[in-house]
């Protein structure tokens, strides 16, 4: 096959996904003007966004399928063809999608703000896989270099993603000292009334978004991000037990066992690589890169995935016992927990599936927990 051919069916491929994103918008927007509420439009528009991002993902490995074919392309080439694919479909995605939330969120932010945050976002996220990706095919390519000098290089680049993170998520949230000269004091009295130092609390704009969060980041370095859409709408007391939430995951150690997990997935992923090189030598032949660099990505993301996710709904309702443990008023809390899910259109309960597949437990679901740690 020729690289025409070969950049023909990319095309093709490339434009099957956008076909998919644009029928995705059309339909969540018809099915919202023909009256369905703002949080069950955008739960559902959610689900198919999912859907969807998991077909690009199968296209990008048909995409390495097809281009280990034409062949005469360079290793790094080949190993980089998939990860370029998705991210170019997903940012291309995110320009559909602005109108949906445009139009049901009512958001204020422009297309080009949008889909800056969105690629800054995908960058931190994407930034530990490409530098695993690159060490993994330079040993692929070099197998002079020994095992243990590729770990001991995994272990470095994820101290060092470790140490970095916090000011990387500082930095693309462009992060600021708290405004409200109010609320900082209280915030600052709070943490020090808990007996917590070396972490920091910062407010980040989301007002145009419409994002109301407030996010903890750091093993070394600890900083708490809130969105300003969140400080604008929640009360000083509110604001303070949402913290007591996120103090409760640094408390809890959450992250710190989030990070050993990464450390553990190191071993799965370095031995999948071993059991494909060592099924090469037995049955005499050559499994294509591409295919073993997505088998790998695959186990990892799956391994990760499925006991991140529990372990993650674990961390919820331990950091919600936490915030009450320390003292937060139960009433004062959950008028909290209900603000933020409205204040970001989210549904407040789903299906069992969906309860499987999501990092946070539904809203319904911790109200539940909350309720009968009170009552015990
Ligand atoms: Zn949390």
């Amino acid at each position: 096959m020729s690289n025409n051919n070969l950049i023909f069916i990319i095309l093709v491929i490339f434009l099957i996904n956008l076909g998919t994103a644009a029928m995705l918008r059309m339909y969540t927007l018809k099915k919202h003007n023909r009256g369905l509420s703002v949080e069950k439009s955008l739960y559902r528009f959610h689900k198919l966004k999912y859907g969807h991002y998991i077909f690009t993902v199968i296209s990008s490995a048909i995409i390495s399928f097809i281009a280990i074919k034409v062949g005469e392309i360079s290793i790094y080439f080949l190993a980089t063809i998939p990860f370029v694919y998705v991210v170019v479909v997903l940012i291309t995605t995110q320009a559909f999608y602005h109108k949906v939330y445009q139009a049901i969120r009512k958001t204020e932010t422009s297309l080009m703000e949008d889909i800056l945050f969105f690629m800054k976002m995908l960058i931190v996220m994407m930034i530990p896989s490409i530098l695993i990706i690159v060490l993994r095919t330079y040993y692929i390519t070099n197998m002079e270099s020994n095992e243990f000098v590729l770990y001991t290089l995994l272990v470095l680049v994820i101290v060092l993603l470790l140490i970095t993170y916090p000011y990387l998520m500082h930095f693309s949230l462009r992060a600021k000292q708290i405004e409200s000269e109010e609320k900082k004091k209280a915030i600052v009295a709070f943490i020090n009334k808990q007996n917590i130092r070396n972490v920091k609390v910062y407010q980040f704009s989301s007002k145009r978004s419409k994002f109301a969060n407030a996010m903890i980041i750091g093993v070394f370095t600890k900083r708490i991000f809130i969105s300003d859409y969140l400080l604008e709408n929640l009360s000083t007391e509110e604001t303070c037990s949402i913290l007591a939430h996120e103090l409760g995951h640094l408390k809890k150690k959450h992250l710190l066992i989030k990070a050993i997990l990464l450390f553990f997935a190191i071993p799965l992923f370095t031995g999948i690589g071993y059991i494909l090189d060592e099924m090469e030598a037995l049955f005499g032949f050559k499994i294509p890169i591409p295919v073993g660099v997505i088998g790998m990505l695959g186990s990892l993301i799956a391994y990760l995935g499925f006991i991140f996710l529990k372990l993650s709904k674990i961390q919820e309702y331990q950091a919600d016992k936490y915030a009450l443990d320390i003292g937060v008023d139960k009433d004062v809390y959950l008028a909290a927990l209900i603000k933020v899910t409205e204040l970001n259109d989210s549904v407040k309960s789903v299906n069992n599936l969906d309860e499987l597949l999501g990092t946070h437990p539904s809203l319904e679901n911790r109200i539940n927990r909350i309720e009968e740690a009170k009552e015990l």
